[in-house]
């Protein structure tokens, strides 16, 4: 980002790659305490390194999530799909090692085909994985898996090995002497930096993985769920990691995928788990929970093209995709989200701004689609405008500095510089470093508010 972003941005001159980074920067920006602990592993009983405390799982996971989930274009609105991907899960959950952790459990409204799960056990599945299963079983496999990951605690124990601290992006300040040494702990080093919720995400060893699996397995089978689901789902993915490797790229890079993980699913079903060789897999129950979805297959497929052309930047046929998604699903939230996406990559900030303005009422509480109003009215130099869906998107969801630095943009085109400073303040007072804290910086010292 070149310091000139913030005068681009308010003469609607912006750049290719200033939407491109414009788009992404849903990312937010957290202390994290890096503290190397030992605990017990819930589940082997044995000693391990982990680096978070379950009190830090919870608080990372309450601070990230929400913005995945809103990156993510939110929960689908099908209620029945929701609670049926919850009920099964919550189902499982009871059963695991840590049974009173916060889990909850939605359907997303993301294309792509993955599911993942925060250390707390905030958990999403994109509509893009259910609409390549096909019964109960499998869905339940899903969701053991990623239960399992946060009973084995693999995002505390990669804490501990310094992945987090590690996934800081650059231009991260180290304050080594910092206030809070009353916790006990030591050494103490709160890293403040700007850290997406995809760091939490980043791929697990294939040792987790193995991990997942067979516990994953345990809980569904406890669950009463047939031991094929975890075969049936380790197929898919081997399978569409064949004939489509970059939808699951994804997915692959945080659950890494083999052909012998689908070998060793298919050893302990006919193994350990033989006695439940005739459990059903139960598929007319997953067709009628995920009938309304199935019907948007099309739509989702549409869009899945259209989100491949954007990534190799063929705008118009990324254009010509989302409109025929949308002829479809007029109302889709991801579709209306994507296809505005589309127009300001084109420049056609007003067009842009329609299917905006279409998106929050098709889904007025979700935060993805008030931060874009917030930048195409940016674009449009509609200041007040965009300084109330900033604000409406901190409150959906709050966390991300950029907000501040952009209500800091919309303020200075204002010629308010008393609030401009002021926002631009907050946003240094959370990310100290980088491009846009350059301009920040440069704006407070010419304004002589710093010297
Ligand atoms: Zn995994």
């Amino acid at each position: 980002m070149s310091r000139a972003l913030g005068d681009r941005v308010y003469r609607g001159e912006m750049t290719r790659r200033d939407f491109l980074w414009l788009l992404s920067a849903a990312s937010a920006s957290v202390v994290v305490p890096t503290i190397s602990g030992c605990a017990t592993h819930p589940v082997t009983g044995e000693t391990v390194v982990v680096g978070l405390s379950e009190q830090q799982e919870i608080a990372l996971d309450r601070q990230h999530a929400p913005h995945q989930f809103s990156k993510d274009y939110g929960a689908v609105q099908d209620d029945r799909l929701n609670s049926y991907v919850s009920g099964v899960a919550a189902n499982l959950a009871a059963r695991s090692h840590r049974p009173t952790m916060p889990y909850s459990y939605r359907a997303l409204n993301a294309n792509y085909v993955n599911a993942y799960t925060f250390p707390a056990g905030s958990i999403g599945v994109t509509r893009g994985i259910l609409l390549q299963m096909d019964n109960e079983a499998q869905l339940a496999a899903l969701m053991g898996h990623e239960i399992a990951h946060v009973n084995a605690r693999h995002t505390a124990q990669r804490a501990g090995q310094g992945m987090i601290a590690s996934l800081v992006v650059s231009g991260v300040a180290i304050a080594a002497s910092t206030s809070d040494r009353t916790a006990g702990y030591a050494p103490l080093v709160n890293i403040a930096g700007q850290i997406g919720a995809s760091a939490l995400l980043a791929s697990y060893s294939r040792e987790n993985e193995r991990e997942a699996d067979s516990l994953g397995m345990a809980y569904m089978t406890r669950g009463g769920h047939s031991p094929q689901g975890m075969v049936g789902l380790t197929q898919i993915l081997v399978q569409q990691s064949k004939e489509k490797p970059g939808l699951l790229d994804t997915m692959f890079a945080s659950h890494p995928m083999s052909a012998e993980r689908y070998a060793s699913m298919q050893a302990e079903a006919a193994g350990k788990y033989a006695s439940m060789a005739s459990v059903p897999l139960n598929r007319e129950r997953y067709m009628d929970n995920t009938a309304a979805l199935r019907r948007l297959r099309p739509v989702v497929e549409d869009q899945q093209r259209g989100e491949r052309a954007m990534a190799s930047k063929k705008l118009d046929e990324a254009d010509a995709a989302f409109a025929s998604a949308l002829r479809a699903a007029p109302s889709d939230y991801a579709g209306l989200c994507l296809m505005a996406k589309c127009k300001m990559a084109q420049k056609r900030y007003s067009e842009a701004h329609s299917y905006v303005m279409q998106a929050r009422r098709a889904y007025p509480g979700e935060g993805q689609a008030m931060q874009l109003a917030g930048i195409t009215n940016l674009t449009l130099k509609q200041h007040p405008a965009a300084l109330q869906e900033f604000s409406n998107y901190e409150r959906a969801l709050p966390g991300d500095p950029n907000a501040a630095f952009f209500k800091g943009v919309a303020y200075e085109a204002m010629q308010d510089r008393g609030r401009a400073a002021q926002e631009y303040r907050r946003y240094l007072a959370a990310v100290p470093q980088g491009s846009q804290a350059k301009v920040a910086v440069s704006r407070l010292q010419s304004w002589g508010y710093l010297k």
